[in-house]
C-alpha cells in the first residue's frame, strides 16, 4: 500500500520568532512510518518540526503549520491508499501573525486566535476508497470523545489514548491505547512500546484493505 503518515506537532506563528505549538514529540508517527516500511509499504512521512531521525528510505516531507500539512497531504492524495494522522495538529493559530517581532513592552498582550483547518474533516469529501485513521489524545472521557471524533471525522479507525498518564502519550516511548473501529469494535491494548502500537495499527489497516477489496 501507499501510506501517508503525519507526525509531530504543527507550529503556528505569532510573529517571526514565536509560535503556538504542543508537546508532541513525533515518536508515534515515526514508529508508524518505520513499521509500515518494514512491512513492505511505501510511506510518505509528512512531519512537523521534531528532533527524530526518519526511517531510512522514507519520503520525508517537512512542514511547519497546519495549512502546510494539509497542502502537503493534498499533493500526495492521488498516490495514497491510506492516511494515518498521528500528527498533533495545533487547533488554533494567531489570526493576524505580526510581521515584525512583537515588543515586550506591549503588555498586557491579548491574542486573537482562529481555528486551523481540520485536516481530516477537510479531506473527508475526497476520501474515496482510502482508509483514514485518526488519533484522539484526551485527558478525560477518553473513549466517548474518541467515538465522537471517529463519527464526526468519518474515520475508519481512531486510536484513543489518555495523555494524562506519565507512561503514555506525549514524549514517552510507550503508549496505552484503545482502537475503535467504524464497525463499533473496540480493542484496548495494554501498555506497549509505540513500535508495538504502530504494528497493531498498520495490521488493522492491512486487514481493512483486504475486507474492502
Ligand atoms: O479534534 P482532535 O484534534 O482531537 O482530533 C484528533 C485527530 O484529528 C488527529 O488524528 C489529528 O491528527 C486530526 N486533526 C486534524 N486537523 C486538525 C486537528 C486535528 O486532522 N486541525
Amino acid at each position: 500500500m501507499n501510506l501517508i503518515v503525519t507526525a509531530g506537532p504543527t507550529r503556528e506563528p505569532l510573529d517571526p520568532v514565536r509560535f503556538l505549538s504542543n508537546r508532541s514529540s513525533g515518536k508515534m508517527g515515526y514508529a508508524l512510518a518505520r513499521v509500515a516500511m518494514q512491512r513492505g509499504h511505501a510511506v510518505a512521512l509528512i512531519s512537523g518540526p521534531v528532533a527524530l531521525t526518519p526511517p531510512s528510505g522514507a519520503q520525508v516531507i517537512p512542514v511547519v503549520t497546519a495549512a502546510e500539512m494539509l497542502a502537503a497531504i493534498r499533493r500526495q492524495w492521488a498516490w495514497c491508499d491510506a492516511l494515518i494522522m498521528a500528527a498533533a495538529v495545533c487547533d488554533w493559530r494567531p489570526a493576524c501573525p505580526a510581521l515584525q517581532k512583537i515588543k515586550k513592552a506591549r503588555a498586557p498582550l491579548s491574542l486573537q486566535l482562529e481555528q486551523t483547518p481540520d485536516i481530516l474533516s477537510t479531506l473527508l469529501p475526497a476520501k474515496g476508497r482510502r482508509i483514514m485513521v485518526g488519533f484522539a489524545a484526551e485527558t478525560e472521557r477518553v473513549t466517548p470523545e474518541a467515538r465522537r471524533k471517529l463519527r464526526e471525522k468519518g474515520l475508519d479507525l481512531i486510536v484513543a489514548n489518555n495523555v494524562g498518564q506519565p507512561d503514555a502519550g506525549f514524549e514517552v516511548d510507550t503508549n496505552r491505547v484503545t482502537l475503535i473501529s467504524v464497525a463499533g469494535q473496540e480493542e484496548t491494548l495494554p501498555l506497549m512500546t509505540k513500535d508495538a502500537v504502530a504494528a497493531r495499527v498498520v495490521q488493522w489497516v492491512e486487514q481493512r484493505r483486504k475486507i474492502l477489496g
